[in-house]
């Protein structure tokens, strides 16, 4: 079991940069952000960039130790014949301690199926990467009233691939619909879809009781404060507004709004 001394600070803040950011702009990024986001132990920050720009990225990353690096990806293997993937035990010697799983992009425009989600999520934590596994239901599947068994279904085959694992990973519930499009969920969806997956794992036998549940889907700087006090929300997913070190530092020094 996970002891509490690795339990990760939440809010989780994490930027997952997809296509952008080479080598030169990852490591400009990461000298803006030390101006703009003076380290503060009481939440994980965690950037997502290109595996290209990983090693650029930790070389500039310097003493800033709170900030934690990760990849968008890892193959189930940890070497072959697998063109174009990226092996865990390689994303940790280049400097990550994290790794995206099942990202909707993954999913739908390259067809990744729920069986292999778990079979990454499981080499990631062989390699001692924290997966965060996301999971989210499209626009149809809401509409049609299927939010909880995509959820389920999703949720279910990770769990079942990591089962005889540490409970060392998150989860990010990312409404598909909200990914890119400016339209977030609000903090009462948000809130709504995290006690379920709070219920759906607290159904696993308590092995994952402190696992974190964070928030993906047009974060931005001016919604963060509400979204990250949702109740349930244990930290966001920030896409297209990681890009921006200004906009990315405001969101991972936003604090939790409680009313
Ligand atoms: C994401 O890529 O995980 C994401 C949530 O993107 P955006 O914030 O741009 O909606």
């Amino acid at each position: 079991m996970t002891n509490d001394a690795d339990r990760l600070a939440t809010p989780v803040i994490a930027g997952n940069w997809k296509m952008n950011h080479g080598p030169a702009a990852a490591a400009a990024f990461m000298r803006a952000l030390a101006d703009a986001h003076p380290p503060r132990f009481d939440r994980t920050v965690i950037l997502f960039p290109p595996a290209i720009s990983l090693p650029a990225l930790a070389r500039a990353r310097a003493g800033r130790s709170d900030i934690a690096l990760g990849v968008q990806n890892v193959h189930w293997q940890a070497d072959g014949a697998f063109t174009g993937e990226t092996a865990a035990p390689m994303a940790v010697e280049a400097g990550a301690g994290f790794a995206i799983v099942g990202h909707s992009e993954r999913r739908h425009i390259f067809g990744e199926r729920d069986d292999e989600v778990g079979r990454r999520a499981a080499a990631a934590l062989e390699a001692g990467l924290r997966p965060i596994i996301c999971i989210g239901e499209t626009l149809d599947e809401r509409r049609a009233g299927r939010l909880e068994a995509v959820l389920e279904r999703q949720l279910a085959a990770a769990l079942d691939a990591i089962a005889h694992r540490d409970a060392d990973f998150l989860i990010a519930y990312e409404p598909v619909w909200a990914i890119g499009t400016g339209v977030n969920a609000t903090p009462d969806d948000a809130a709504n879809a995290h006690a379920y997956v709070r219920r759906l794992l607290d159904a696993r036998a308590g092995r994952t009781a402190g696992v974190p549940i964070l928030y993906g889907g047009s974060v931005k700087p001016d919604n963060a404060a509400d979204l990250l006090g949702a109740p349930g929300v244990d930290g966001v997913l920030v896409g297209g507004a990681s890009l921006d070190p200004r906009s990315f530092a405001a969101i991972a020094n936003a604090r939790a709004r409680e009313d």
